[in-house]
């Protein structure tokens, strides 16, 4: 039996051809000595660019490139969390905020959302979540893993709160926000609101396929990146010369890197969305941006599998799946969501086709565990 693997974060797309033309030909233009450790001042301007173009105002003073989106995190994490700050997360989230926070000084705080309510953010309960402790309130837009994009109503409706908690930062981490499928994101940095604490991260591991380059940014007020660039520069220094230069090309030819993969990827949601409907007892959320669906399988959780093991838990249900059927997905008790589970689409599509058929039979085969008979 061949090992079906939707566990990953990177989608299997090659990188764009204009990426690794650019990074080969700066290298070989001997582009390999320190940069600035901000970024070069073209790749910051293009980034400033790309928000200008969706009538955002954004000066390449704002813009910090970073050796990954997750490095963009854990530097605004270190720069402004204080200790005892509380870090505010809907989930489900990506279990990555999680690991970062635990070299920081700060606390998380989580706000569920659920399948039920399309994982709509309850304007009410973040606000009873929120203390004069909350220092960043983090999202994700489209989320890892539901796929779920916030209106730019919701959005404002969010950020309004900012105005009561003067000392409480948004975050709102968009690394998919290319990554749509007919509901653009649109972007905090557009929203009304105290523009002084609104910061965006994003990077190319998702959008272009780029994971193994290395390379993000933030979009932050002038003094948080002056901030934030003290500390990479302390740290890092700066991200590689020639990966800035591909990435420089990858958003100057966006839109050839963008399409092909981008239609690829729609179909595959559509197969994985019917795949998914194929099984009965399956709930799940169409998701409209990145690439996973992330379905309820608390139906088969409490059965026996054919050899008699009890599935009595998501990792249970998890281990089954990759142990007898050699499919591999990721426990969304990880993300916070209980008894579902992440599965990528960015696979190729042969993997795709067995994955679901996979996993219907797979599935299929758990019977309910049997009534307890009374004890004589
Ligand atoms: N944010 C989210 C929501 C992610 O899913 C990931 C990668 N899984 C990252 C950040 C980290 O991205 P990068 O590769 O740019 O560090």
């Amino acid at each position: 039996m061949t090992k079906l693997n939707l566990s990953s974060g990177a989608s299997y797309f090659r990188s764009p051809d204009v990426a690794i033309t650019a990074a080969i030909h700066a290298l070989n233009s001997g582009k390999t000595y320190y940069g600035p450790a901000e970024g070069t001042e073209a790749l910051r301007q293009t980034i400033a660019d790309r928000y200008q173009q969706d009538g955002i105002t954004v000066k390449p003073e704002q813009v910090l490139v970073t050796p990954g989106t997750k490095q963009a995190l854990f530097n605004l994490f270190t720069v402004l969390l204080r200790d005892g700050d509380e870090v505010v997360i809907p989930i489900p989230a990506w279990f990555g905020f999680n690991e970062l926070l635990k070299y920081s000084k700060g606390k998380l705080v989580t706000l569920q959302t659920t399948l039920e309510n399309n994982y709509s953010l309850d304007t009410a309960e973040l606000r009873n979540k929120l203390t004069t402790k909350s220092r960043i309130l983090l999202l994700t837009n489209p989320s890892n893993p539901t796929g779920r994009i916030y209106s730019k109503h919701e959005l404002e409706t969010i950020v309004a709160l900012l105005h009561d908690f003067p000392d409480l930062y948004l975050i709102s981490d968009e690394i998919y926000d290319l990554d749509t499928y007919g509901k653009p994101v649109t972007s905090a940095l557009g929203c009304k609101g105290p523009q002084e604490r609104i910061i965006v991260v994003n990077g190319f591991s998702k959008n272009f396929a780029m994971s193994g380059w290395r390379i993000g940014y933030m979009v932050a007020p002038e003094e948080i990146i002056s901030q934030c660039t003290d500390f990479q520069s302390s740290t890092f220094s700066g991200v590689s010369m020639f990966i800035q230069e591909a990435a420089l090309a990858t958003i100057t030819h966006k839109t050839e890197a963008l399409e092909p993969m981008l239609s690829v990827l729609q179909e595959h949601r559509r197969v994985m969305q019917q795949g998914l409907e194929a099984i009965p007892h399956v709930s799940f959320f169409v998701p409209d941006g990145a690439y996973y669906f992330f379905p309820y399988l608390g139906h088969y959780i409490g059965t026996i599998t054919p050899a008699g093991e009890t599935i009595n838990s998501t990792l249970a249900l998890c281990n089954y799946l990759q142990n007898e059927h050699k499919l591999i997905v990721v426990n969304g008790d990880k993300f916070g969501g209980i008894g579902h589970v992440r599965m990528s689409f960015a696979v190729e599509r042969p993997i795709l086709d067995q994955a679901m058929s996979r996993l219907k039979e797979a599935l299929l085969q758990l019977k309910p565990v049997p009534a307890t008979i009374g004890k004589l």
